[in-house]
C-alpha cells in the first residue's frame, strides 16, 4: 500500500494531468511520483534573509525585501504594455515590473499591499527594478509541511516551459508531492548506521533536499542521498560477489608443471618486474583455491601484461586446460597472436587465431581442433564469443582491454565451460580507485605498478605550428641515430571545416621535409585494407621505414622498441586517456623516448589542462584521476552506458572518501551477515533484494 502510492503514475498528482504528465515523461523521464520525488534541484536561492532595498549594491543575485506598493500604473501599448508597480520596504524605492498577466496582478493588488517581494534586482535607467518577481504572502511564509527558507531551482527544457514546466511550477508540484507522500516513505538503511554516523532519515533528507529549513540540513540531506547512492552500489556489487563465489567452484589448478617451468627457465627473454612476479603469485593462489576467480588486472601501458597473461596460461595447460585471450580490435588481436607465436616459438604449445575475417576453411579445421583439444591457447576478438566456438576444456579466460567488453560478454565465457573457466580482464587504461570499485566491485584487482627495468621516462613537450621546423630537425636527428618516429593525426578528411592538418595534408609537408631515397614514409589509416596496412606497419617493424603517419589505428596496435619519438598531430582533439595510451607506443626500447604534443594556439582550458597532465606525468594512475576529474565518469571510455555509474547525486571524482567509506562498511556487514537476515540488517536486505529483482544480473546467469 505505503510502496504502491509512491509508484503511482505522475499524472495523478494534483496540478499534473495527462498533458503535463506527457512532458515530465518525454522531457525529463519522470513517471511516477517516486521519480519526481528523485528528480533533485540543482541548486537552491536562500529565502532565508529579508534585505533591505538601501542596502542594494549589485545586480544579479536573487533576494527578497519585505513592505508594500504605493502604487502603480499600466504603460505603454500592445507589445511594450506593462504594469509598474512602486514597492518601498521604508528603506527605499524599487519598481516592479510586469509585461504579461497584468489582470492578475491588478487583481491581487486590488486586494491588499502588503507583501514579500522575491526575484533579481537589477538597474534600469539607474533605478532598482524587478520583472516578474514573485509575490508572496507575508502571513503565509511556510506551506503547510515544508520550510519556504530556500527555493528550489529544477533544470527544466524549453519545451517544458512551454508547457508550463518552468522550475516554479515544477517546484510547486514538489511541494504537493512532498505534502502527499512524506508520511510513507519508508526508511531503507538500519537503525544502527543512522545513528552512529548520525544520517537524517531518508524522509528528512529527501524532504530537504527539495525545500531545506537550513544550510546545515541541505548539506545533511545531500550526505545521506550520496549515502544510499553509493553504499547500495557496493552492498549490491559485494553481495553479487559473495552469491558467485558461493555458488561457483572453480577448475582447481593445483601444480605448476614442465609447460611453465620449462618456458621460465629457459626462454622468458628477460626477467619479470617485481610487480609481475607479485601479480602471478596472486592469481596462481586464486586459481589454485578451487574457486572460480574473477579478477582485473590492472597496468600502465607497457607494463608488460601480455606476458603475465602468458605465463598464466601456461600453467592452465600444465593442469590439462585450455585458455583464450580475447582482444578488442582485430589489429591488437593479430599482434598478440604473433608475439605469443614467437614468445613460444620453441614450445610445445598450441597457438590458434580466430577472428570475424577467419576463413570458412580454415576455422572449421580450427574449431575442430579446438573442440577436441588439439589448441592449447586461443587467441581472438570477441568472434570467439560465438556460440559456435566449442572448447575441449576451457580453464582460463583472459581479457584485454577490459573497457570494451561488457558484462554480458564476460557471463557469455563463463557459459563455455560447464564449470565456469577462471577470467582475467586487463585494462591498459588504469581506472581510478572509486571507478574500479564502482564499475567492478565485483572482481578482485590486481595492479602491475611497475614498469620493466631500464625504461627511462618518456618526455613529453607541448609544441605549437611555430616550433614545427625545429621538431623536424629533432626527427631528423632521432632518424640519424637510428631511431623511427611515430606521427598521429586525429583523423582523414572526415570534415575538411574543422580545418584539421590532416593526414595527407602531413604527408605531403613531410614527404617536402623528409625526402627519399635518404627517408621512407609510411601512411596508415583505418580506410586502408587489412592487407595493405599489415604491408606498410610490417615494413615499420623491421625498420624498413623511418616515419609512421597515422591515424588512431595504432592506438592499441604494434610494439616497435626501436621506435622514440611519438608527434601528436592536433593533439587538443584527443582525449586525455587516448593520449596518454599513444604516448605508450613509444619508450618500450632502452633508448630515451619522446613525445611531441602538437597544438594550435589557441586552446580550451580544458584542452589545456589535458596537455598539462601529459608534460607534468607519465603515470597513468594519474593521468586517469585527472582525466576523471576533468570529464566525469560518464564519459572515461568505454564506461558511457554504464548504469553503474548512474548517481544523481554522487560524484566518483569528489566523493572518493565516502566510496571508499561505502565499501568497507558493505564489506564489514556483509561479513558478519552475508544475507543480511539478522533484525538490524533486514531493512536493507528488503531494499537490496528489491533493486537486485529490479535489474538482470549476471550474477544470477550461471
Ligand atoms: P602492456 O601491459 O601494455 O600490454 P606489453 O605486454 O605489450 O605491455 O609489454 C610491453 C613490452 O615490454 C613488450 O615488448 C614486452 O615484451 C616487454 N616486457 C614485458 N615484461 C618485461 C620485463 N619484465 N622486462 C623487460 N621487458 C618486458
Ligand atoms: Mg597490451
Amino acid at each position: 500500500m505505503q510502496v504502491n502510492l509512491l509508484e503511482t503514475p505522475i499524472e495523478y498528482l494534483k496540478g499534473v494531468g495527462p498533458k503535463k504528465a506527457e512532458v515530465f515523461k518525454k522531457e525529463f523521464q519522470i513517471f511516477t511520483f517516486y521519480d519526481l520525488l528523485h528528480y533533485y534541484p540543482y541548486r537552491h536561492v536562500d529565502k532565508s534573509q529579508v534585505h533591505t532595498i538601501r542596502s542594494l549594491e549589485a545586480e544579479g543575485a536573487f533576494m527578497q525585501f519585505k513592505g508594500q506598493v504605493i502604487s502603480y500604473d499600466i504603460l505603454g501599448e500592445r507589445h511594450a504594455k506593462r504594469l509598474v508597480a512602486l514597492f518601498t520596504d521604508g528603506t527605499g524605492t524599487i519598481e516592479l515590473v510586469w509585461f504579461n498577466s497584468l489582470k492578475w496582478v491588478e487583481d491581487l493588488l486590488a486586494e491588499k499591499r502588503e507583501f514579500i517581494v522575491f526575484g533579481k534586482p537589477t538597474l534600469f535607467n539607474r533605478r532598482w527594478n524587478m520583472t516578474h518577481p514573485e509575490m508572496l504572502d507575508p502571513d503565509k511564509h511556510s506551506n503547510s509541511g515544508v520550510s519556504m527558507a530556500f527555493q528550489p531551482l529544477y533544470n527544466s527544457s524549453e519545451k517544458a516551459k512551454k508547457m508550463g514546466l518552468d522550475s516554479r511550477s515544477i517546484s510547486k508540484l514538489m511541494i504537493t508531492l512532498l505534502n502527499q507522500i512524506q508520511d510513507v516513505i519508508l526508511e531503507r538503511l538500519s537503525n544502527d548506521i543512522i545513528q552512529k554516523y548520525k544520517l537524517l532519515s531518508l524522509r528528512e533528507a529527501l524532504v530537504n533536499v527539495h525545500y531545506p529549513a537550513s544550510q546545515e540540513l541541505l548539506a545533511s540531506a545531500l550526505l545521506r542521498l550520496k549515502f544510499d547512492e553509493l553504499f547500495f552500489v557496493q552492498l549490491r556489487l559485494l553481495t553479487q560477489k559473495l552469491i558467485h563465489t558461493q555458488r561457483n567452484n572453480g577448475h582447481l589448478f593445483s601444480l605448476v608443471g614442465d609447460t611453465f617451468n620449462t618456458y621460465y627457465k629457459n626462454y622468458l627473454p628477460f626477467g619479470l618486474t617485481n610487480a609481475q612476479k607479485r601479480v602471478i603469485k596472486e592469481i596462481r593462489a586464486d586459481m589454485g583455491s578451487g574457486k572460480q576467480m574473477n579478477r582485473l588486472l590492472q597496468g600502465d601501458v607497457g607494463s608488460g601484461k601480455t606476458i603475465t597473461a602468458l605465463l598464466l596460461m601456461l600453467i592452465a595447460k600444465d593442469n590439462g586446460y585450455q585458455s583464450c585471450l580475447m582482444a578488442p580490435t582485430e589489429i591488437l588481436a593479430n599482434q598478440h597472436f604473433e608475439s605469443v607465436g614467437k614468445l613460444l616459438k620453441d614450445m610445445p604449445v598450441k597457438v590458434g587465431f580466430l577472428t570475424g575475417s577467419t576463413k570458412a576453411a580454415k576455422r572449421k579445421v580450427l574449431l575442430e581442433e579446438l573442440q577436441n583439444g588439439e589448441i592449447d591457447i586461443l587467441i581472438g576478438t570477441h568472434a570467439l564469443l560465438e556460440n559456435n566456438v566449442v572448447f575441449n576444456n576451457l580453464g582460463l579466460v583472459v581479457i584485454d582491454e577490459q573497457h570494451r567488453f561488457g558484462v554480458e560478454q564476460r557471463a557469455k565465457m563463463w557459459k563455455k565451460s560447464n564449470v565456469a573457466p577462471h577470467i582475467l580482464v586487463m585494462t591498459a587504461t588504469p581506472i581510478p580507485r572509486t571507478l574500479a570499485m564502482t564499475l567492478y566491485g565485483d572482481l578482485d584487482v590486481s595492479i602491475i605498478d611497475e614498469l620493466p627495468k631500464g625504461r627511462k621516462p618518456i618526455v613529453t613537450r607541448h609544441l605549437y605550428e611555430k616550433n614545427r621546423l625545429g621538431m623536424f630537425g629533432f626527427l631528423q636527428k632521432e632518424i640519424a641515430a637510428g631511431r623511427q618516429v611515430f606521427v598521429v593525426y586525429p583523423l582523414i578528411k572526415e570534415s575538411e571545416k574543422m580545418d584539421l592538418f590532416d593526414l595527407m595534408a602531413g604527408y605531403d609537408l613531410m614527404a617536402d621535409c623528409f625526402p627519399i631515397p635518404q627517408y621512407q614514409i609510411g601512411m596508415v589509416h583505418g580506410k586502408m585494407k587489412a592487407e595493405e596496412k599489415d604491408f606498410v606497419m610490417n615494413r615499420f617493424v623491421k625498420g624498413e621505414i623511418q616515419i609512421l603517419l597515422s591515424t588512431t589505428v595504432i592506438e592499441v596496435g604494434i610494439d616497435v622498441p626501436n621506435a622514440s619519438v611519438m608527434v601528436i598531430e592536433n593533439a587538443e582533439r584527443f582525449g586525455l586517456s587516448q593520449l596518454h595510451q599513444l604516448r605508450g607506443r613509444v619508450g618500450r626500447g632502452a633508448e630515451q623516448s619522446y613525445c611531441l604534443l602538437m597544438t594550435k594556439h589557441e586552446l580550451s582550458t580544458e584542452s589545456k589542462q589535458r596537455l598539462k597532465a601529459m608534460t607534468d606525468t607519465n603515470d597513468g594512475f594519474e593521468i586517469a584521476n585527472i582525466d576523471l576529474r576533468l570529464r566525469g565518469p560518464g564519459d572515461l571510455q568505454g564506461t558511457r552506458q554504464s548504469g553503474e555509474l548512474d548517481f544523481k547525486l554522487a560524484d566518483l571524482a569528489k566523493d572518493e572518501k565516502l566510496v571508499v567509506f561505502t565499501r568497507n562498511l558493505a564489506k564489514e556487514i556483509l561479513e558478519e551477515d552475508p544475507d543480511l537476515q539478522l533484525p538490524k540488517n533486514q531493512t536493507m536486505g528488503k531494499y537490496l533484494r528489491e533493486i537486485m529483482k529490479k535489474q538482470h544480473f549476471f550474477g544470477n546467469i550461471s
